[in-house]
């Protein structure tokens, strides 16, 4: 596992680094660390230790596709007494029922791979809560649940798949052909680029994304793949 530490309290730990890069990240809280996201199975060592000199407290899911969820049986019988935070819808996702309801968009149905978990959460997020110092931004497009985490420390943003930076910033569902996965698992281009909208309105100073590397300074980054995904829409609208 790849670990990289980012400004005071981000450290970006990485799966597969060089063939199919699957991120999850620490957040260096007062009371030890939230771990958002659990990668594929078998990463709960690398990240119990990764964490070494503070204890994980938190594990927060941005939503269950398998690649997010992987670990998280094994990490909830490592470390009992964690939270468990799961964004509400797709809590339901994380239970195994893949069922879109009939509000959400059906165009194409639900994407991606999914990986069930027994492990109950513990608190179910809505946008606006509050998870340590993170703030619950909703980014629904990749999945219907999607969430994002939002530092106002210092402005860091885990987007979770809402963009991808693997072979260059994307907004989900725009593909890359050098890493064409999370744009093939995306439920809803639409939805994902007004969450990639909402997402570049709170100006981070620093995107971390599930995979790919986290981006410094990505508002001029954001912007330009906003565009990229606008054009798409366009072109999608004017084809239909
Ligand atoms: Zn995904």
């Amino acid at each position: 596992m790849k670990s990289t530490g980012f400004g005071e309290r981000l450290v970006q730990l990485t799966r597969y680094p060089n063939v199919f890069p699957v991120n999850a990240y620490l957040v260096r809280e007062d009371d030890g660390f939230t771990l958002v996201d659990t990668g594929l199975t078998g990463g709960e060592e690398a990240y119990i230790a990764a964490a070494r000199g503070g204890e994980i407290r938190r594990i927060a899911l941005t939503h269950a596709h398998g690649d997010h969820t992987g670990s998280l049986d094994a990490l909830h019988d490592a470390l009992p007494e964690a939270e468990v935070l799961v964004p509400a819808r797709e809590a339901s996702f994380l239970r195994g029922d893949l069922e879109l309801t009939p509000e959400e968009q059906q165009v194409g149905g639900l994407k991606g791979w999914w990986k069930a978990a027994k492990t109950e959460p513990t608190r179910v997020l809505s946008p606006g809560d509050r998870v340590g110092s993170l703030e619950v931004v909703a980014a629904p497009g990749h999945t219907p649940g999607q969430v994002a985490y939002f530092d106002a420390r210092d402005r860091t943003l885990i987007a979770g798949d809402a963009f991808q930076t693997r072979a260059g910033i994307a907004v989900s569902g725009v593909i890359r052909p050098l890493f064409p996965f999370p744009a093939l698992a995306t439920w809803s281009l639409s939805s994902a680029l007004e969450s990639a909208r909402r997402l570049r309105a709170l100006s981070p100073s620093r995107l971390a994304v599930g995979h790919g590397p986290v981006l410094e300074d990505p508002l001029e980054a954001m912007d330009h793949a906003i565009e990229a995904a606008e054009r798409k829409t366009e072109s999608r609208q004017r084809a239909a």
